[in-house]
């Protein structure tokens, strides 16, 4: 997505009934100032396969879809691109909904009784804007849209300063990368959507038990990254001891469903030569460990100084 609000504005409406999908695409398609290209699905499981092969700049979201109830929609979609500025569609009596839409992160709702032309080129080209502002082009960049967690890149390209500072400093510093275990399974047994939902849940239970002076990324689909400024390898085994306890005993409700996940990881002390990738390779094979050695652990890697060993 680009900083300013694009030429071209693809959206995706996602509405089942025909007659509103009909008259909102001519509305927009007869903007004389700013070109839309408008994709149409009718529900949300179609709405969830196209935005996972495709780029939109906003969404058009009905309320009511066959497959989806209030704002479940909204959530989901959310959850699979948290960077899709959103716009719900509502029937007259819908108010309410819309406001809570909202507060949950939507940008705007527009009563489909009330709409014109204007007033969706408007709120749409808004949407846009203020979402980019929301997010920021650099936090868009190292931010993982599904958790909000800064991502990969941004632990990588921060890496040198944070070993920098705790040199400076002369503290102590670790990293752990935990793994989510048999995350396979959640996808297999409940889909993609709840396997999605159950990151950013971890994500959560990450940010709030993890404390002060550590901070959790997600670095890959189901692996997380957790930096710990200030602990050496005691007291950082603690923190991720206690971090794989609270998820383990965490009941995780979507709807009927109650999940509990586990995960493993592996934790090295940092040192001040150290470069990401050595640092990596000597956390990931701890964590190698921690699998092998049955999960919902984790294992440490005491690492000799030496110029060669990782
Ligand atoms: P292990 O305990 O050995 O780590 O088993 P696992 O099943 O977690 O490991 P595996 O590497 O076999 O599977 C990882 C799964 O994570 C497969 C992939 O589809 C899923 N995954 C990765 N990224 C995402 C994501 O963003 N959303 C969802 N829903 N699933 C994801
Ligand atoms: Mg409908
Ligand atoms: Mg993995
Ligand atoms: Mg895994």
């Amino acid at each position: 997505m680009s900083q300013s609000v694009p030429k071209k504005i693809r959206v995706l409406m996602i509405e089942d009934d025909d007659v509103d999908a009909a008259f909102i695409n001519r509305l927009l398609t007869s903007c004389p100032d700013q070109t839309f290209s408008v994709d149409h699905v009718k529900s949300l499981s179609a709405a969830i396969e196209t935005l996972s092969k495709n780029d939109y700049e906003a969404a058009l979201l009905d309320l009511s879809l066959p497959d989806a109830v209030g704002l479940e929609s909204f959530e989901k979609i959310r959850a699979l691109d948290a960077r899709l500025p959103v716009v719900m569609l509502t029937g007259m009596n819908d108010e309410d909904v819309g406001l809570q839409a909202i507060e949950s992160g939507a940008q705007d709702f527009v009563a489909k009784e009330h709409v014109s032309g204007q007033m969706l080129f408007r709120v749409l080209r808004f949407a846009i804007a203020r979402q980019l502002k929301v997010m920021g082009f650099q936090a868009a960049a190292d931010t993982d849209p599904l958790t909000s967690l800064p991502n990969r890149r941004y632990l990588q390209s921060h890496f040198d300063e944070f070993i920098k500072s705790a040199e400076i400093k002369n503290t102590p510093a670790s990293l752990a990368i935990l793994d989510v275990d048999h995350f396979k399974s959640i996808n297999d047994q409940y889909g993609h959507f709840v396997g999605d939902a159950v990151l950013k849940k971890i994500a959560e239970i990450m940010t709030q038990t993890l404390g002060e002076n550590a901070c959790a990324m997600r670095i890959g689909g189901e692996e997380f990254a957790v930096l710990m400024l200030d602990d050496d390898i005691d007291q950082a085994c603690q923190r991720i001891d206690q971090l794989l306890k609270t998820l383990a005993s965490t009941t995780m409700s979507f709807d009927e469903l109650s999940i509990v996940v586990t995960a493993s990881a592996g934790v090295i002390e940092l040192k001040y030569s150290d470069i990401w990738d050595k640092a990596f390779v000597a956390a990931d094979s701890a964590l190698y460990e921690a699998k092998s050695s049955g999960r919902n652990c984790y294992q440490r890697r005491d690492r000799i100084e030496s110029s060669t060993a990782v």
